[in-house]
């Protein structure tokens, strides 16, 4: 049976589902793929567990228990016993860096580097078979692991690196190192200046230690060869695989260049898009998308775009999340408010132009100050173009202030959240804003008992992709410290089933999908993971050590545990 009428087909039984059975199961034709046998988690509430689903093309046709779904076995259908495993909607990471993180698949991994020596030796041996003049990138590396944290400077690898160009990235993506060769290339001296809502930090002559935070980053950027086409295509291909063998099978891709949703349009050609694709730009490019006409959500299943990616502030980590108080740690600093805010009114005319042009909001928003200044300009956009369904969104909504969460809510903003950082930033979060500012971080349940909707995300390549971390971050708030086994303000903990839900129907929504996937429900698209173990049931520490069998988009098999990648 051809597409078309498939879909003539299946309209009609969506729409004629009073026909008797028998008639029905006579005129229909067999699903193409049916699991049985498996604990069925939709999250759609009008059926919550079953135990069967049928595929028919690249949608859901049907879900219950393993009888009911068999009607629609014939003799071409293939059938993937379940084995008892739980079977979930795909996972939908609603915020990526999917080409970083893609590219840090390849990269040097620094970020387990115990010691600053250690950190000095892993660059050492990848200077060693790097080509001459090629840079080394990525690391993210964390010297709150280091006894003293001491941020590194050039001096700890220039004899190593004497004709390779160094910028290794901070985990957070706030801040990075350059070597000196990189630092000359990039025409930074004593004499640099700090641009707006950046820091070339300096030792105490002046001279650059080598440390740029935030918008200083880009002095390097500019002279980091772009990469060619066909090394963004091997990449996106390796994050494809990637996001397949982890059950992510929609990424929300932040500030995703025009080379980069080249890459996915050429793949989506291809049919080797194996992981839906929400593409958002910068918010600098407004007056592009703008001019294309295109509004939220504009595209195909498998590849959309029409969001926009702001920032607001930095990070907690570098120090320049933007905050009403100073940090406890760091003199007068209260973090920066982004080059995007300098001045306030540049976002508001590009916030009024995007949603002008029905384009939708998504804005990084760390401190609480930065955060609250974010809701003010939504309030003044709503107030401005009045009340429609724009789901404006914050990313991270990391520290709030308690006076926010209300309006949050009221506004109908998105919390678009990354469980793994409170987990990870948890360590230290204390000690940079004190136990009263703690309490409103990553404060997830209190989110919810405002009424505010979530969605759940990574940031990777600043944190995993796995969502399994991601889960057992929401769920156990153990630090990776290991300090605080029964969580991190426990009463900011989430159950399974509401992190799932915030990974699946949330992020969905989030997207403005949720009527074609996040659940596992007749008619949305066959986006579906087998797990190995039930995270339900097993003890919550266990669900980081859970892995995928299998992953499957548009009922295509994209992960076999037992085959290796397809
Ligand atoms: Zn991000």
């Amino acid at each position: 049976m051809n597409r078309r009428n498939r879909f003539l087909w299946f309209s009609a039984f969506v729409c004629c589902s009073v026909l008797p059975e028998q008639s029905r199961a006579q005129s229909r034709p067999a699903a193409d793929l049916i699991i049985t046998n498996a604990k069925v988690w939709t999250v759609d509430k009008s059926l919550p567990a079953a135990q069967s689903v049928a595929v028919l093309g690249d949608r859901i046709v049907s879900v219950g228990s393993d009888a009911d779904v068999a009607t629609w076995r014939g003799p071409q259908t293939h059938v993937i016993d379940g084995g008892g495993k739980l079977l979930l909607p795909g996972f939908n990471d609603a915020h990526v860096h999917f080409v970083s993180g893609g590219m840090q698949l390849d990269n040097i991994q620094l970020n387990d580097a115990s010691t600053p020596e250690e950190f000095a030796r892993r660059i050492g041996e990848r200077a060693k078979i790097t080509a001459k003049g090629e840079w080394i990138l990525g690391g993210n590396w964390d010297e709150t692991k280091w006894n003293p944290p001491n941020i590194p400077n050039k001096e700890l690898i220039d004899a190593l690196t004497p004709d390779t160009p160094v910028f290794v990235s901070r985990y957070d993506g706030h801040m990075g190192l350059a070597n000196s060769l990189a630092l000359r290339l990039a025409g930074i001296t004593a004499k640099t200046p700090d641009p707006p809502g950046g820091t070339v930090v300096r030792d105490a002559q002046g001279n650059p230690t080598g440390a740029l935070k935030d918008a200083a980053t880009e002095y390097i950027d500019k002279v980091i060869p772009p990469l060619t086409h066909d090394q963004r295509l091997k990449i996106v291909r390796r994050a494809l695989a990637y996001a397949a063998s982890v059950g992510v099978t929609s990424a929300q891709h932040m500030v995703a260049s025009y080379e980069d949703i080249g890459i996915y349009s050429e793949l989506l050609q291809r049919g080797e898009l194996t992981t839906r694709i929400y593409a958002a730009p910068s918010i600098t490019h407004v007056d592009d998308l703008a001019k294309l006409g295109i509004g939220h959500a504009f595209g195909g299943p498998y590849l959309r775009v029409g969001a926009l990616k702001a920032f607001a502030d930095g990070s907690l980590g570098s120090g320049t999340a933007y905050f009403y108080e100073p940090f406890l740690n760091q003199g007068n600093n209260r973090g920066l408010l982004s080059e995007e805010m300098h001045p306030i009114s540049l976002m508001r005319d590009r916030y009024m132009k995007a949603d002008t042009a029905g384009l939708q909001i998504c804005t990084h928003a760390i401190g609480d100050e930065g955060i609250s200044t974010i809701l003010d300009l939504y309030t003044e956009l709503i107030k401005a173009h009045g009340e429609t369904d724009r789901r404006l969104r914050i990313e991270h909504a990391q520290h709030m202030a308690a006076k926010d969460f209300e309006r949050f809510a009221q506004l109908h903003v998105i919390a678009s959240v990354q469980p793994y950082h409170a987990i990870d930033d948890g360590r230290f979060a204390e000690s940079h804003i004190g136990h009263d500012r703690a309490s409103r971080t990553y404060a997830f349940r209190t989110f919810l008992d405002q009424g505010v909707r979530l969605a759940f995300g990574t940031d990777w390549e600043v944190a995993p992709l796995n969502p399994m971390l991601t889960v057992y971050a929401a769920v156990t708030r153990a630090t990776l410290d290991g300090k605080n086994p029964n969580g991190w303000f426990p009463e900011q903990k989430l159950s399974v089933a509401e992190a799932i839900e915030a990974y699946t129907i949330g992020s969905a929504y989030a997207e403005f999908q949720e009527k074609e996937k996040g659940s596992i429900t007749p008619g949305k698209l066959a986006d579906m993971v087998l797990l190995s173990d039930d995270i339900f049931t097993i003890a919550p520490e266990k669900i980081r050590d859970v892995r995928v069998l299998r992953t499957f988009v548009g009922g295509r098999m994209v992960f076999d545990a037992a085959a290796g990648h397809q």
